[in-house]
């Protein structure tokens, strides 16, 4: 297992990473190790897929209701002006979608989030943060 995300999905399945928000029938939504831009998340697939073509149509279709699923609940919490959602996969190639929340008050909002990316060490959460965070996440899914 040499895949950063697998060994991710591993963990969570033995309830060793505390980021975990949702668990999806094909997904697991988890908060983001650092929080530089406030709510970002990332969208994983429970199993190794290189690219979203590698995802069989049935699955496709239910990852994309899943996307669909955390991209509002996020913006339910969060009420950001925009949301950034990419999947690259160049560093990981195990397909997975990050969410930006882009907000109102962001000098650099029309730039793409990675131009940050420097900066994002400098917001990782506490864990009280990430705690709290996550449960307000959560909250989104009883409602759903
Ligand atoms: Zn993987």
């Amino acid at each position: 297992m040499s895949c950063l995300l697998c060994e991710r999905v591993g963990r969570t399945h033995l309830n060793q990473y505390p980021f975990l928000i949702h668990e999806f029938k094909n997904s697991y939504l988890y908060l983001g190790e650092h929080q530089f831009y406030r709510g970002y998340c990332v969208l994983v697939t429970k199993e190794h897929f290189r690219e979203m073509t590698d995802v069989p149509e049935d699955k496709r279709e239910e990852l994309f209701k899943e996307m669909m699923k955390a991209h509002s609940a996020i913006e339910k919490v969060f009420k950001p002006k925009k949301m950034n959602m990419c999947s690259l996969g160049n560093v990981v190639d195990h397909v997975h979608w990050h969410f930006f929340p882009r907000y109102e008050n962001d000098p650099q909002f029309t730039n793409p989030p990675w131009l940050q990316m420097h900066l994002f060490d400098s917001a990782k959460v506490t864990t009280d943060e990430r705690d709290e965070l996550i449960r307000m996440l959560k909250d989104q899914f009883i409602l759903m």
